[in-house]
């Protein structure tokens, strides 16, 4: 057994430590809380606290890092990526290990990756990082959503099963997923993780209240409109909530748009909402309601996006931003929401998320100033890769 002493333990799980010992064996935590007084590895002027969970990427996109400017409109910049994407076949595929390797670097241990190709999987098996693999679906007019889920389902089959690797099948978003198609998802994978883009434009509840607008242009432009459509004229969350997609096992991404109503629906679900306000702001969404998210009560997580729109992977960043955006929430339900929250909705609550005997010993060590009154408020100030390490285990 190994036994850890740090000027502070942030357990999540409960309030700070100041001088506390972490105790691991054999990969696991068995024990944390005050000094003893007993022999112990003296880790001096840092803060334990659990690995960071990024609940919303595309490491996939890895390779458009700085490949499309930040847009004026969402759809605007979703269709230069769209475009970037069409233009480049084979999508470069070596990028994907090095988002890897940053996200590590940065103190994550757990992503919820969204992946069209699942090129992902394999270097995820190379990894140590522990991911929910959402294999994402788009399909406006998919003739048989039941066919387009069984092929999906049938490439997940074919991967190598490991414990740290979880895949899945989910929808992309109510403007480019048929509600048939929706409803098939929803159907085949009760019980799992579910993650959707919803409520990320002023343009999506154009589109789900009158079927007008710019994701109504773009879908014409490639092809994808179907004519069958009728738009449902509610909000986003009321409009997936018919499908059956509302429930404990989904995570809604974005929600910059959503209202006291969405979030309240939400909540009584016992949904996650996962913020990510820098990618918000690069792609022209705009500005996440990140205080309402919280007053509302709704499970907040927190996710970087991909590196098409955002400058990197590192979760301490996207929490400085949500730090600036929600200056009144308590600095520990902010890192609640980039650990615990995110493992939960993940389906990895279980082994990561907190420091608390039985989970993975996933623990970092943050280097922390001489003077630091208030560790949870430090660690929400942009922290650097630089002071970051894993510790051994
Ligand atoms: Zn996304």
């Amino acid at each position: 057994m190994t036994r850890h002493r740090a000027a502070w333990v942030v357990p999540i799980a409960g309030p700070p430590i100041r001088g506390g010992i972490v105790s691991i064996a054999r990969d696991l935590i068995v024990g944390v809380g005050e000094d003893d007084g007993g022999a112990a590895e003296d880790l001096g002027s840092v803060a334990i606290l659990p690995g960071l969970v990024n609940a919303h990427t595309h490491l996939e996109l890895s390779w458009m890092r700085g490949q499309v400017p930040p847009g004026p409109s969402m759809p605007a910049w979703a269709s230069a990526l769209i475009a970037r994407r069409r233009a480049v076949t084979p999508e470069p595929v070596e990028p994907i290990a090095d988002a890897i390797v940053e996200a590590r670097r940065s103190g994550t241990c757990l992503v919820g990756d969204v992946t069209n190709t699942l090129a992902t999987y394999d270097p995820l098996l190379d990894s140590v990082l522990s991911a929910a693999v959402f294999q994402e679906l788009i399909g406006f007019s998919a003739a048989d959503p039941d066919a387009v889920v069984r092929a999906a389902a049938g490439r997940i089959a074919e991967l190598t099963p490991v414990s740290w690797l979880r895949p899945s099948i989910v929808p992309h978003a109510p403007y480019s997923v048929s509600p048939a198609l929706m409803k098939a998802i929803a159907g085949a994978t009760r019980g799992m993780p579910l993650s959707v883009h919803l409520g990320e434009s002023s343009q999506e509840l154009q589109f789900l209240r009158d079927g007008t607008g710019e994701w109504r242009s773009l879908l014409e432009a490639v092809g994808a409109w179907n004519d069958a459509w009728i738009a449902p004229n509610c909000g986003p969350v009321e409009y997936i909530d018919r499908l059956g997609l509302v429930d404990e096992h989904l995570l809604a991404v974005h929600g910059v748009h959503f209202t006291d109503a969405d979030l309240a629906r939400l909540a009584g679900a016992r949904a996650t909402v996962v913020a990510c306000p820098r990618s918000n702001r690069w792609t022209g969404a705009g500005t996440p309601p990140v205080e309402r998210f919280y007053a509302s009560g709704v499970s907040v997580a927190i996710g970087t996006d991909s590196l098409a729109s955002v400058e990197d992977l590192n979760l301490f960043a996207e929490m400085a931003e949500v730090r600036r955006l929600a200056p009144s929430v308590p600095a520990g339900r902010i890192l609640e929401s980039a650990t615990l929250a995110g493992a939960r909705a993940l389906g990895f609550a279980s082994e990561l998320g907190s420091i608390e005997p039985g989970k993975r010993a996933q623990l970092l060590a943050v280097r922390l100033p001489a003077a630091c009154p208030d560790v949870e408020e430090y660690l929400l100030s942009g922290i650097e890769p630089g002071d970051v390490r894993w510790l051994d285990s």
